[in-house]
């Protein structure tokens, strides 16, 4: 019998892309996953997908700047499952992808800026401290924030690293806002069982990545998978890739 049984996960913007895969992986696990979707019909086709490989799927309508739908998913989980273990921060966009050295530090406007920290930021913060209740009881609750490299201050501010030369502002800054979330709530809980970790996938194609990124989605899930199933003597308040610790 799977040690996940009876749990589960909450994957937000997992109708596509990073989240679909993330579901798709708990769910082989004998995790019940929910797949958060903006798009309610989006989401049940991609519940209907991963039914038919075999994982126990559903979905629930979750724009991650909708506050009436975040308000309403204490009761959704407290009502068809009596629980919720696992929780990745996945949604997420980029609203510089095409053309961020035309929206720089010094040139990005407030609009895309607050747009980006609505989606990647505000709304990770506000489903998580809905959710930490139902988390807080949970045998092993894990909380897995989908951040970015490009978040890492350390190595956006050194020049020899590889990230030096991609700096699309608002996206890099909503992720090294995720980070800090991850590093407060993480010491936070840290008397508790819960776990808070940031992810980085690594360069992955998807509509967000592009078909330029060198990396598949079941590659790149399984660093957001790994810390959403962490073992009690796991880690917590970190920033990881691929078993790696990735400097803030
Ligand atoms: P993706 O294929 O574009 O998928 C993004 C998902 O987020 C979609 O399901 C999208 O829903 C959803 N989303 C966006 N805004 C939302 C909102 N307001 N409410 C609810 N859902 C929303 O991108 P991805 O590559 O899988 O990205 C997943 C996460 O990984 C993101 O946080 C991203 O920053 C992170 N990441 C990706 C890469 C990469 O190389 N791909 C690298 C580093 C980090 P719709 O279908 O409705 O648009």
């Amino acid at each position: 019998m799977s040690q996940w049984k009876d749990f589960v996960a909450l994957v937000t913007g997992a109708n596509k892309g990073l989240g679909l895969e993330i579901a798709r992986q708990l769910g082989k696990l004998g995790i019940r996953v929910v797949i958060g979707s903006r798009d309610l019909g989006k989401g049940e086709q991609a519940a209907a997908k991963l039914k038919e490989e075999g994982v126990d799927a559903r979905a629930v309508q979750l724009d991650v700047t909708s506050s009436d739908d975040i308000a309403a998913l204490p009761a959704f989980f407290q009502n068809n499952y009596g629980r919720l273990d696992i929780l990745v921060n996945n949604a997420g966009i980029n609203v510089e992808s095409e053309s961020w050295r035309g929206s720089t530090a010094g040139n990005i406007s407030s609009d895309s800026l607050r747009k980006t920290f609505d989606s990647n930021f505000f709304g990770a913060v506000a489903i998580t401290q809905a959710l930490l209740p139902l988390i807080s009881a949970s045998p092993a609750g894990r909380i897995v924030n989908h951040s970015s490299i490009l978040g890492s201050l350390t190595l956006q501010a050194d020049p020899k690293s590889p990230i030096y030369d991609t700096k699309p502002f608002g996206y890099d800054a909503s992720k090294a806002a995720l980070n800090a979330f991850t590093v407060h709530l993480a010491a936070e809980l840290k008397p508790t069982k819960v776990k808070v970790n940031s992810a980085h996938p690594g360069w992955v194609k998807t509509d967000l990545g592009t078909d330029a990124a060198p990396m598949e989605t079941p590659e790149g899930a399984q660093t957001a998978v790994t810390l959403a199933t962490l073992p009690e003597n796991g880690p917590t308040g970190g920033f990881f890739h691929a078993g790696n610790r990735l400097p803030w």
